[in-house]
């Protein structure tokens, strides 16, 4: 991931909270209510391990993040965001976060365990993926950044490396390290709460107006979600090249080839998608928001309601 910023002075380094009006303030856990077994994985400041609920025997995710390595990197504000971020989503295709606690060293985010890995893992296996699974999968990313949009958030690093998938092969959407919380009642990006000015996100999935510097809004996870399809359907993201200012320039050009055996729905839907002005592209209010996405003929056919209960499809 990319992470610039500039100005803004650090808060102190607790996630602790003390807030009584903040959702993970109620039911309080410490350290030693978990068992902890396998590493799951490593991030730059982090390492997920797996923790078992010693009351309930319910396993999670447990995230352990190093305190002192955060601060030395200035990410105190990243880690901020993303606990207030993912304390407010409550929605089946976005990783939970039930409880934050701490030790002397480290700061621990107690997730949903979502264990079969990352959807990259299977794109780079498996693509292309058939149009089933493709709009299987491309439904459930959708019922998630809907959720997260309403939840006044934007996750601005939508890529298959974050959408997880669990026991059951549904996705959980993850990593809101770089989210945007937005107001509610303004979809537009003000000034950074600590008045920074930002870049954010992965090189390959970055939208236009985020290279133009203009307000990121919503819209520009409808792009990364664009590029996403693309990805499922044929193997590689649309605009790939060597360095990312090489990406940069072919994203700035849409510069992209639509592969001629994409079914003609999915080429419709990607070409909406990869529209360079965010208020044209699809998913915006002004072209009827993620209502008409919904009522795209690629998604004919898919039980919104239930998708989440369904069987997945197949991944061979
Ligand atoms: P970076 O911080 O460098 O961007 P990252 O975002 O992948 O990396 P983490 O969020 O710490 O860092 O995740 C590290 C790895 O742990 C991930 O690549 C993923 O494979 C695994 N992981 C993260 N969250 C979960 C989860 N909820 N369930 C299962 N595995 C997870």
């Amino acid at each position: 991931s990319l992470t610039h910023t500039t100005g803004g002075s650090e808060p102190t380094l607790s996630t602790e909270v003390d807030d009584p009006s903040h959702p993970l303030y109620h039911h309080r856990r410490i350290v030693s209510d978990f068992d902890y077994g396998d590493i799951l994985g490593e991030g730059s400041y982090s390492t997920v391990l797996i923790g078992k609920d010693k009351r309930t025997g319910k396993q999670y995710a447990v995230k352990r993040l190093d305190k002192a390595h955060i601060v030395k990197n200035n990410k105190v504000k990243y880690v901020m965001i993303e606990r207030d971020a993912l304390s407010r989503m409550n929605h089946p295709g976005i990783v939970k976060l039930y409880w934050t606690y701490k030790d002397n060293r480290s700061l621990y985010f107690v997730l949903d365990l979502a264990r079969s890995g990352e959807l990259y893992t299977y794109v780079r296996r498996l693509a292309p993926f058939d149009l089933e699974t493709a709009k299987f999968y491309a439904a459930e990313i959708l019922l998630a950044i809907e959720h997260i949009h309403e939840r006044g958030v934007i996750h601005r690093d939508i890529k298959p490396e974050n959408i997880l998938l669990d026991d059951s092969m549904h996705i959980k959407v993850t990593d809101f390290g770089s989210a945007k919380i937005i107001d509610e009642n303004n979809q537009q990006e003000g000034e950074d709460t600590a008045g920074t000015r930002s870049f954010v996100g992965t090189a390959e999935y970055v939208s236009p107006e985020l290279l133009r510097s203009d307000r990121v809004s919503k819209e520009a996870d409808m792009w990364a979600f664009g590029c996403v399809i693309y990805q499922m359907l044929s193997g590689k993201s649309p605009f790939k090249a060597p360095t990312d200012y090489l990406i940069f320039q072919k994203i700035k050009n849409l510069e992209y080839v639509m592969p001629d055996e994409f079914p003609s729905a999915a080429k419709d839907i990607i070409q909406k998608l990869l529209t360079s002005d965010p208020e044209q592209r699809f998913g915006s209010q002004t072209l009827g928001g993620i209502q008409a996405m919904k009522d795209h003929p690629f998604f004919d056919g898919v039980d919104w309601e239930n998708i989440f209960n369904l069987t997945a499809p197949p991944l061979k």
